[in-house]
């Protein structure tokens, strides 16, 4: 089979990596025997240069989008690009996956700057410039954060008052998603286990270096925090310190950039050795007896074995425990010296496997445990430009059969509620307006900041998101799953059709109101353009099937309805119980079931999955 060529671009604040490879299986294009893998250094600054191999260009200060002009049209020549994916460090809040880059998307990643200021912005940069140097082809962003996003409350949280940490958005987001995400997949392949029953710690150990809790497939902890700086030491960043010396030297009249430069730049292997932040360096002089260094290497294993101790203990207990990154592959003494006294976890090193264990492409994996070790002690080649080329690759192709028209993305509908402006007032106070909180995908439609409690004869619902804006009828959309609990038995209908629907009480925080009608359960429904009507070859209130592909729970859902609008956007709406018998999980490539708190949200997801219609149509009129 041909290859399909995925271009990574990597732009960091002075350099710019960039890899072409085949994201299936994983190889490396190539031109006149050279591999393109090739890296622009010291972007903007005087001897910026362009290394691809022995072959270098000058490329006096360019700025990334000037280097990237210069260098790319050679760089790709000859070669068929199907996407491009970008590595964006931080995706903050917004974004919990990869996505497919538009302008409303560049301006997002624009203001998460304010949360990576050393980051965004050299990304942003090389998008802008690959944009326009490529426009036909679909650019991915990938984000460090997104593998992150799963963290639970209580990991995410920094223990500051509840105003600062909502205002700024601070609290813990984690980085380096894309390499904890390679190894643990590669880690669980190995294994020959599902990483859904795996419980792993993997160490990424470069420059950068941090450490992830992995429950199940799922992060939930991670030892970098809002910014790259918190937890492990690494190269040049002092990782975890207390915020005591931080005020101490600010007293003293240290200003905020030295600060940032010491913390960022003169700390970590390099602040510690004093020979700076090369470990191989810092191994060798450690060895000839140099006290610095030996200090470098005691705070490092030191630092991370205290980090896998707490993770053993958040994951109440650990399968394997994965080294990857520059260090973690290639020193046997930095792992020999953190898995010391593990033994009570089961780890129980291999001392000659460990200093034998050699990585290649070939052999991505090396097992460096005892035979008889309860936990699994690896070393695994991370890959990000693969991880990155996979989601770039994913996504490009279900866009482009939604744009040919052969998918349909599919969004899960969580339980929701429309109201009335009287009710509003009722239930939160006299002249109340609802609060938009986030845009949903049908135009004009958005979710509040505004829930409510849902309560029938059986059982209450808390926290039921309100949505806006404001209808003629008040209307409660529900799951069945939701109707048990509750003790009602609702109707399938279309939105707005609550005739002789049951009633339900609804508890604000001003007033309560009790409905005479209005709990439905929302049946199946697809929004569409008229443009998209015509290339279905289906019309409006027509009645169609479904197919859904999921993996082993294929499923095809009938009495979906069709809704055309030139207001609306191609979608499928099915609510969550309809989602979860399709087995619409992340594993489904892009397709995401929320997890339950955004659940809980009353949001409309998009998930991308890949729905077909089957047009087998029948019309009721
Ligand atoms: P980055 O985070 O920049 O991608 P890498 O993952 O390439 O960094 O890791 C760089 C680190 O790996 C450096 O500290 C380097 O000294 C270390 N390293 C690379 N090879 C070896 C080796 N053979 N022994 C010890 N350390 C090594």
């Amino acid at each position: 089979m041909a290859n399909t060529w995925v271009l990574v671009i990597n732009c960091g604040s002075s350099s710019i990596k960039l890899d072409v490879l085949d994201p299936s299986s994983g190889e490396r294009a190539k031109r006149g025997g050279r591999t393109l893998s090739g890296k622009v250094e010291r972007v903007g600054k005087p001897g910026c240069r362009f290394a691809l191999g022995e072959h270098a260009v000058e490329l006096d200060s360019a700025d990334h989008a000037a280097a990237l002009a210069r260098v790319l049209p050679e760089f790709l020549e000859g070669i068929e690009v199907a996407a491009v994916g970008h590595r964006v460090v931080h995706g903050g809040a917004r974004f919990n996956r990869a996505v497919r880059i538009d302008e409303a998307v560049e301006t997002q990643i624009d203001e998460l700057s304010k949360l990576a200021p050393l980051h965004n912005p050299p990304n942003l940069a090389g998008i802008r410039a690959a944009r326009s140097l490529l426009p036909s082809l679909p650019h991915v962003a990938v984000f460090d954060t997104a593998f992150h996003s799963t963290l639970p409350t209580r990991a995410k949280e920094y223990a500051l008052p509840a105003k600062l940490r909502e205002e700024h958005g601070i609290r813990r987001y984690g980085f380096h998603g894309p390499s904890h995400r390679w190894v643990a997949t590669t880690a669980a392949a190995h294994l020959k286990s599902d990483l859904r029953d795996l419980r792993l710690i993997t160490c990424h150990l470069g420059n950068g270096a941090s450490v992830c809790a992995v429950e199940y497939g799922r992060s939930i902890d991670t030892s970098m925090g809002m910014t790259p700086l918190e937890g492990l030491v690494m190269g040049t960043r002092s990782g975890d310190v207390d915020p005591g010396v931080l005020l101490e030297l600010l007293r003293q009249g240290t200003s905020v950039d030295e600060l940032d430069d010491l913390l960022n730049r003169q700390s970590g292997l390099a602040g510690l050795s004093g020979v700076g932040n090369d470990l191989r360096d810092i191994e060798a002089r450690a060895a000839e007896g140099d006290e610095a260094c030996r200090l470098a290497l005691q705070v490092f294993t030191h630092r991370l074995r205290k980090y896998i101790g707490a993770y053993a203990a958040v994951l109440g207990g650990v399968d394997a425990i994965v080294f990857t990154g520059g260090i973690g592959e290639n020193s046997a003494l930095i792992r020999h010296r953190t898995l010391q006294r593990l033994e009570f976890l089961g780890a129980r090193l291999d001392e000659d496997k460990n200093r034998d264990a050699k990585l290649s492409a070939e052999a991505p994996v090396a097992e460096i445990h005892e035979a008889h070790s309860r936990t699994h002690l690896l070393v695994v080649a991370t890959d990000e430009a693969r991880a990155i080329a996979q989601d770039a690759a994913h996504l490009a192709k279900l866009d482009d059969q939604v744009e040919r028209g052969l998918s349909i993305p599919i969004a899960i509908s969580a339980r929701h509620i429309h109201l009335t402006d009287e009710a509003v007032e009722a239930l939160f106070g006299e002249g109340h307006q609802l609060t938009p909180r986030k845009e949903l995908s049908q135009p004009g439609q958005y979710a509040c900041e505004e829930t409510l409690t849902v309560v029938g004869p059986k059982g209450q619902l808390d926290r039921v998101r309100v949505l806006g804006p404001t209808r003629g009828k008040n209307q409660v959309e529900v799951a069945r799953t939701d109707e048990f609990k509750l003790g009602v038995d609702a109707p399938v209908r279309d939105s707005g059709d609550t005739k002789d629907s049951p009633g339900v009480t609804l508890i604000g925080p001003k007033g309560s109101l009790t409905l005479e009608s209005g709990l439905i359960c929302a049946r199946r429904h697809i929004h569409m353009t008229p443009a998209d009507a015509e290339r279905f070859g289906v019309k409006n209130k027509d009645v169609v099937e479904v197919a859904i592909d999921s993996e082993g729970r294929d499923l095809v859902f009938g009495d979906v309805l069709i809704r055309v609008s030139d207001k609306y956007h191609l979608e499928m709406h099915i609510d969550t119980d309809e989602g979860n018998a399709a087995e619409i999980t992340p594993g489904m490539g892009a397709a995401m079931l929320p997890d339950n708190e955004t659940f809980q949200d009353g949001m409309l997801i998009p998930t991308k999955g890949t729905a077909r219609l089957r047009l087998r149509s029948t019309r009721f009129d």
